[in-house]
């Protein structure tokens, strides 16, 4: 069975009505989705598929921790998401309807199932935080204090390494010589 096979739901065969399905998240899902800036993580997902005879409603909630890098120590950890989302379903010959404001895919009415693995995707992909630091466990940073004096140490490095090259003359004489050509 291919991974991604649970999550594509076969609506068809269901009745009117609203039905439960529920999913494990972990880095087989992510594996699954080559760019994805999420490798890993520990969730569930609760999806409610509300079935009517023109429309399928599908609430979404997803919650428990993905793994992220730190930007300031580099070290991994788990950051807790907590998504409730909601996303109707119709059908192309339904021409009736007039709220834009919510999302909507749209499907013909020769579709028989739904995946719902890229809206899950799409969804934790969304909730990664633009800065990804190591959570402050009462008001201490967590990140690897080692980790980041190493890190401290090399920037200085780098930086008197660089300061060292704009002093050597050597380097200047180059520059001219490239500029003449
Ligand atoms: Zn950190």
């Amino acid at each position: 069975m291919k991974p991604l096979q649970p999550y594509r739901i076969p609506f068809s065969g269901l009745k009117t009505g609203k039905h439960q399905f529920e999913y494990e998240i972990d880095h087989l899902f992510f594996d699954q989705f080559v760019y994805s800036i999420v490798k890993n993580g520990r969730l569930r997902a609760a999806v409610e598929l509300e079935k009517q005879e023109t429309f399928i409603i599908l609430q979404f909630h997803i919650f428990g921790e993905i793994e992220l890098n730190c930007d300031r120590c580099l070290a991994n950890y788990f950051h807790k998401i907590d998504i409730k989302e909601r996303l109707i379903v119709k059908f192309g010959e339904d021409k009736n309807w007039d709220d834009d404001t919510e999302e909507v895919i749209v499907l013909t009415k020769n579709d028989y199932e739904i995946d719902v693995s890229l809206p899950l995707y799409e969804y934790i992909t969304v909730a990664v935080p633009y800065v990804t630091r190591c959570e402050d466990v009462e008001g201490v940073s967590s990140c690897d204090q080692e980790m980041m004096n190493k890190l401290k140490t090399l920037s200085n490095k780098a930086h008197k390494q660089s300061k060292d090259d704009a002093m050597d003359p050597r380097w200047d004489a180059l520059k001219q010589i490239i500029n003449k050509n």
